[in-house]
Parts: structure tokens; sequence; C-alpha cells
């Protein structure tokens, strides 16, 4: 079986390559698959999706690694046999900026509040990971998020190194670890070291800000959604624009919209406990009238027909 270089671990900023096609065959939806002597585009794996691009004006739409080689699904049915290749920037960039802000975050998690990460999930829209522990306070989660934060501003260097053996990993990862062939650690400046075989900023400060947005029971752990980067500014600017609406639409400011909401709650309760009153004493007057007709008519049964929203509004007096 022919083998692929990768490309994406020794540059991790490659977007545009040439490379040969080693083989292709047709795939069951009209799609080919190919696999290249070398390719920078990362395949999914390790809790991270795939890049996406071209190869020549063929869309790559999906990518993923069959032993040795790595397989590009294209939308298209033939290709030369040397071809120029592009990945898509955009996506390997929030890739880089979760991937490493899941580092920084699950190392925080265990530092603050001894909670190992046992699962993580980069996801188009939503980025999680599952921790082994349950009911974490949302004062610690503060402490959580300072931390990483302050990772991401010291800026510090992101490494990647090979090792051909478990006895040379750091103490910390060995006893969790089982691996076979080349292991390659990610480390950021001295906070962090993880076994990882994803695509990486080259600093932490391109991770941008790290957000945690819910935590939720999963299981006998929790699990922790997040957001970083670009993402974070989408999910702010997102959140800023609702909470503005909703302050406008109050005729207020958008850190007052709180104090607005309970004034106006409370404000309907009064009304509310006020109609039900009138309602009350509105029934009770019907009804003696329509006594008072029914004694006029020499009747003891009076039929009023009645639609059926007054029906439920006069029910209490059945
Ligand atoms: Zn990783």
């Amino acid at each position: 079986m022919p083998s692929t270089t990768r490309l994406y671990h020794e540059h991790p900023t490659l977007t545009e390559f040439e490379a040969r096609v080693l083989r292709s065959e047709p795939g069951d939806d009209g799609s080919l698959h190919v696999v290249l002597d070398q390719t920078a585009f990362y395949p999914t794996g390790g809790g991270q999706p795939h890049d996406i691009g071209y190869l020549q004006d063929a869309p790559v739409l999906d990518v993923w690694e069959n032993g040795e080689e790595v397989v590009h699904r294209i939308d298209g049915t033939e290709l030369p046999e040397a071809v120029s290749a592009r990945v898509d920037w955009d996506r390997r960039v929030d890739h880089r900026q979760q991937h490493t802000g899941q580092h920084i975050l699950s190392r925080a998690f265990e530092l603050v509040l001894k909670a190992s990460t046992i699962g993580f999930h980069l996801g188009s829209e939503k980025c999680t990971i599952d921790l082994d522990q349950l009911d974490l306070s949302p004062q610690k989660i503060i402490e959580v998020e300072d931390l990483a934060n302050r990772i991401v501003t010291e800026d510090h260097e992101v490494r990647q190194s090979w090792h051909k053996d478990v006895s040379e990993l750091p103490e910390s990862i060995r006893k969790s670890f089982e691996a076979e062939g080349d292991i390659r650690l990610i480390s950021i400046g001295e906070f962090d070291v993880n076994p990882c075989c994803g695509t990486h900023c080259e600093r932490s400060g391109q991770v941008g800000l790290i957000k945690v947005l819910k935590l939720e029971k999963n299981k006998n752990g929790t699990r922790v959604e997040f957001v970083c980067g670009r993402r974070a500014l989408q999910d702010y600017r997102a959140r800023h624009e609702e909470l503005g609406s909703v302050a406008r639409d109050l005729t207020t400011d958008a850190l007052d919209v709180r104090n607005r909401v309970e004034a106006l709650r409370s404000e309907h309760k009064e009304t509310r406990s006020r109609l039900e009153k009138a309602d009350k004493e509105l029934r009770q007057l019907l009804t003696q009238a329509w006594a008072e007709e029914a004694r006029k008519e020499s009747s003891s049964m009076l039929v009023k027909e009645l639609d059926a929203s007054r029906q439920s509004w006069m029910s209490p007096l059945a």
C-alpha cells in the first residue's frame, strides 16, 4: 500500500502545495477517492474534523486516514497525475484556535479543580470537553477561565516534539498512555504537555479569547461547552446584538435589562391579581343579575347561551 507524507505537522501554515496522485477510485456517490504522495490536508482524527479546500478545481469534501495513506474524497470524477492543492485557511485557523484552546482549558481545569478531560469534540458549531467531575461551582469556572486566558495573553510558544518510545515521555502522561509507533507531543510553554495528532497554533496568543458557555451533567461527569478565538468573538457579537435589541424594546440599557424585566414581572403579577379580583366580582354580579331575571320570569332555570371563551371564564362558578 502506498503511503502519504503528512505536511500539516511540520508545515502547519502551508496551504498551497503540489502533489502526485498515487491512486484514485470512484466513490459510491459520484465522488472520487484520491491518495496523494504528500498532503497538507488534515484527516479527521483525535477529536478534530478534517480540512477542506481544493484539488485542482475540485472541492475536497472529506479526508481520512487509511493506514499509511491519507484519502481525499473530492467532488469530481478525474484528476491529472500532478495536482495543485489548496487548503481552506479560515477553517484551519478555526480548528487550530479551538484545539490549542482546548489543551489550555483542559490543563486549567486540572490545575484549578483537579478535573481530568476524558473526551473532546470539535464540531462545526460546538466544542466540548468531558470532565470526570460533577457539580463544578460557578466561582471555580471563573478561576479556570481566568487562568486559561492568562496563558493566552502570556503568548507562550506551542511546540511539537516526536518520540519513539513511551519511556521518553514525561512521567505525568506516561502512566495513562499506550501507543505504537511515533508519539507526537504538543507543549504550550511550561504550562502543558500532551500527546496529540491535531493542528495547533504556533503561539498561545493566537488562540484569542477562551470562554466557557455551558456546563451539563454527562454520565458521572460534566460536559463543558466552550468557544475560542473568532468563534468567541462571533458568540459575543451575537449575544451583544440580541441583548441590545431586547434592551431597546424595553427602552433601557443592556446591563439594566434584568432590573427592567424584574419590574415588568412584578407589574404583571399585580395586574393579574387585580384582574382576577375584578373577574370574580363581575361573575358574582352577573350571577345575581341572572338570578333576578329568573325570579322575574318565575322560572327556576334560566338558559344563557355563552360562547366557548365565556364558558371557561364563567366556569369557576360551576
Ligand atoms: Zn489535542
